[in-house]
């Protein structure tokens, strides 16, 4: 069963008006996708599961400017997510792009694959590129925004300076040049950093204590793994990953401790 994308191919969106209809169309769905999660995660997650489970939560709710802040910076950030989008549509359709639609017995493995292919190159390039955005000019530059929130929520997981913005949403684009991605693979990533991204930042512990000792959890950054890059700036650059900070020796030598005490009920 082929998925059949013909009617969203046959549009030039080089010509400038369908440029604007497309860029439009991916602006709202972009912003909205962002307000929406980052919102129903703050009620659901941060209040309802902080409410009956305190221990959880990292820090106090952050305050209502802030918020607006980093809605506004989200905001320029989906502009240039959007550009990148519609760059993205025209080089597929110009046949730039390894991106398919059609399925064979080799996607079986082939779409797994590449989707765990593509979250190891996207670490690898985050990593780096988190560890060039740290050196002090850079981070005058351009990082400050992102840590302008010192204590972070589900809406600082999109606030970025819009340079910063520029420097994440080309990688996509960038890999399907050279890399073969289904097109559930790209909307399969896609979800991915959107839902990662506002469980990092939300200021509220979801995993288990148990990740610790899993041979694969161990592996993912959380809630607060992220929250003390946030809080002290030189450590924990990781984006889904810690392997990087493992290997780098750049993870906090407290994380472990804070991680079980915001992950175990304190006895009483
Ligand atoms: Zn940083
Ligand atoms: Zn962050």
């Amino acid at each position: 069963m082929d998925l059949d994308l013909d009617w969203l191919l046959n549009t030039d969106y080089s010509q400038p008006w369908n440029f604007l209809i497309i860029f439009s169309i991916l602006l709202v769905g972009i912003f909205l996708r962002y307000l929406i999660l980052a919102w129903l995660y703050h009620e659901l997650i941060y209040k309802k599961l902080g409410n009956s489970k305190p221990y959880r939560r990292l820090h106090e709710q952050i305050k209502l400017p802030q918020v607006k802040r980093e809605i506004w910076y989200s905001f320029l950030g989906a502009i240039i997510f959007s550009i990148m989008g519609t760059v993205l549509l025209i080089c597929w359709q110009r046949g730039f792009t390894q991106l398919y639609t059609a399925l064979t017995a080799w996607d079986l493995i082939w779409i797994p694959m590449s989707f765990f292919l593509a979250l190891f190159i996207h670490e690898t390039y985050y990593y780096w590129l988190h560890r060039w955005m740290h050196r002090t000019k850079v981070l005058r530059h351009f990082h400050h925004i992102h840590h302008n929130s010192l204590y972070t929520s589900s809406f600082t997981s999109f606030s970025f300076h819009p340079i910063e913005a520029f420097l994440q949403a080309i990688f996509l684009p960038v890999l399907v040049l050279f890399l073969p991605l289904h097109f559930s693979v790209l909307l399969g990533l896609l979800v991915t950093m959107s839902i990662t991204a506002v469980i990092n930042h939300a200021g509220v512990e979801v995993y288990a204590s148990s990740s610790l000792q899993s041979p694969l959890a161990r592996w993912m950054v959380g809630a607060t793994h992220h929250d003390m890059h946030h809080l002290k700036y030189r450590c924990n650059y990781g984006l889904y990953f810690t392997f990087w900070d493992v290997w780098m020796r750049t993870e906090d030598a407290g994380f472990e401790k804070r991680f079980l005490a915001h992950t175990s009920k304190k006895k009483s």
